[in-house]
């Protein structure tokens, strides 16, 4: 059963390199989903990305946005379109008109080139996909920030909640979290799940001593 499902770090290197992103995709017979999607003009990456292993690409059946900004969001629109629409998007209630296209980014002020959301999440919830992923709301990074707890690897898909130095946990980015104290907030909700692994969207994968840096995160929680 276990080699049956999983999920691991899709490593997306934009702009020869320079920019590089951890997106994560969950596997199991029945689906494949691919968690955030880049920058805008990236699709094409994506797809070959994904299509070298397994033709991962033309199996995707769900795409799930952690949160609105536009490298998370960027690439929706073109991966819609070159799977016909086939693919389901799922996203928190509060990034939904973001993503639509309805209302400006918070961040930057345009407006998204407009994608469906098929599926709202909410605090919780347990996706019956690849052996069970819950969604975790984690505001503070931005309002509309979910993470995901994959119930049968122990790992968590932290999007921008936390971020990653050479395998070491870090909080999230003070230049670019909306309100630091709901984030650090979060950072404690999440320290209270049994993690073995987490991706993080900046920094990627990190193993060692999830538990301590969790706890050491959400302690800056207090502070002005
Ligand atoms: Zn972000």
């Amino acid at each position: 059963m276990e080699s049956n499902m999983g999920v691991m770090p899709i490593v997306l290197e934009l702009n020869a390199g320079s920019f590089v992103v951890h997106a994560a995709l969950f596997w199991d017979e029945k689906d494949v989903i691919l968690v955030d999607t880049g920058i805008p003009g990236h699709g094409k990456l994506i797809k070959e990305t994904l299509n070298r292993e397994s033709n991962l690409f033309d199996r995707l059946t769900k795409i799930i946005i952690t949160h609105h900004d536009n490298d998370h969001i960027g690439s929706l629109p073109e991966l819609l379109a070159e799977s016909n629409n086939r693919i389901e998007v799922l996203a928190h209630p509060l990034a939904k008109p973001y993503i639509m296209g309805e209302l400006p980014l918070m961040k930057g002020g345009h407006m998204a080139r407009p994608a469906k959301v098929d599926y709202t999440v909410q605090d919780g919830e347990v996706l019956p996909y690849c052996g069970g992923i819950q969604v975790v709301y984690t505001p503070g990074h931005m309002p509309d920030h979910i993470s995901l707890y994959h119930l049968p690897s122990k790992t968590l898909i932290s999007g921008d909640a936390l971020t990653a130095q050479e395998g070491v946990l870090m909080p999230p980015s003070a230049q670019f979290t909306i309100d630091m104290d709901q984030a650090l907030q979060s950072v404690a909700k999440l320290a209270e799940l049994d993690i073995e692994t987490v991706i993080a969207y900046h920094g990627g994968v990190c193993k060692d001593q999830i538990r301590e840096r969790l706890a050491v995160i959400a302690e800056g929680a207090g502070r002005t």
